[in-house]
């Protein structure tokens, strides 16, 4: 039944020519980073607090320290690489297929692949800039040093490019994901649950063709899809063709 399911899959990605990708958590953790929301996620490790509460914008202007060295530990994986969903997505993507890739992650990994149109829903831990003067640091930087990260030019605090919970998200790329969503003919939602929004409520917009959706367990949007794979996105995306 699987098979017929992905091959099936590979029939509409094959007759169409406007296809946008959704994505979430699930889409990394092949490559080794981890869901911090999963229930054997990042829960009880260390921390007194949390994950939700250290990655909220308050808490970071109250806790900077604890943060950032939460942040480090758990946030940043300089060496992951791009997984099987990542490079299937690029290739698409060089065949003009994929029009934009929307997603909750904030590693980097598409552009790592070669997805040329990345709208990060939640920004990316690759940019990084001083909160007084503006000056941008790399992830590295951020790595290299410990405690608060400083600015060299000003001393200030420097932020990570992330939206943390609430801040609200860039509304530049709402619009633009919403735009790509609404002119797609596919969507291939991928690697999440749908559970955190805004970001899942821009799923609404779609009107196109086809709706699919490739997820390990149950998400709210199964009822309306047309084709639902229940297992791990990695896995599906490597069985399909080009
Ligand atoms: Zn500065």
């Amino acid at each position: 039944m699987q098979k017929d399911k992905i091959q099936e899959l590979n029939h509409i990605i094959h007759d169409s020519q406007n296809l946008v990708f959704f994505g979430g958590a699930g889409v990394s953790t092949e490559s080794g980073i981890p869901d911090f929301r999963s229930v054997d996620g990042l829960y009880h490790q260390n921390y007194d607090y949390p994950p939700e509460a250290i990655l909220s914008h308050s808490f970071y202007r109250s806790h900077p320290a604890e943060f950032f060295r939460f942040y480090r530990e758990k946030m940043l994986y300089p060496d992951a690489k791009p997984g099987a969903a990542h490079k299937k997505l690029a290739q698409w993507d060089l065949a003009g297929k994929l029009k934009a890739v929307i997603t909750q992650n904030i590693d980097g990994l598409h552009q790592m692949a070669g997805s040329r149109k990345v709208l990060e829903l939640h920004g990316s831990v690759l940019r990084n800039y001083c909160e007084s003067c503006g000056a941008s640091y790399s992830a590295e930087y951020i790595l290299s040093i410990s405690g608060i990260p400083r600015c060299e030019k000003c001393g200030e605090t420097v932020k990570p490019d992330v939206v943390l919970y609430e801040e609200s998200l860039d509304q530049q790329i709402m619009k633009e994901a919403i735009y790509y969503i609404s002119k797609a003919k596919v969507l291939i939602i991928g690697g999440t649950s749908l559970a955190v929004y805004p970001a899942a409520g821009l799923i609404e917009y779609f009107q196109g063709d086809k709706l699919v959706v490739i997820n390990k367990s149950n998400t709210h949007q199964d009822s309306s899809a047309d084709l639902v794979i229940q297992d791990a996105i990695g896995k599906v995306m490597e069985q399909l063709g080009e």
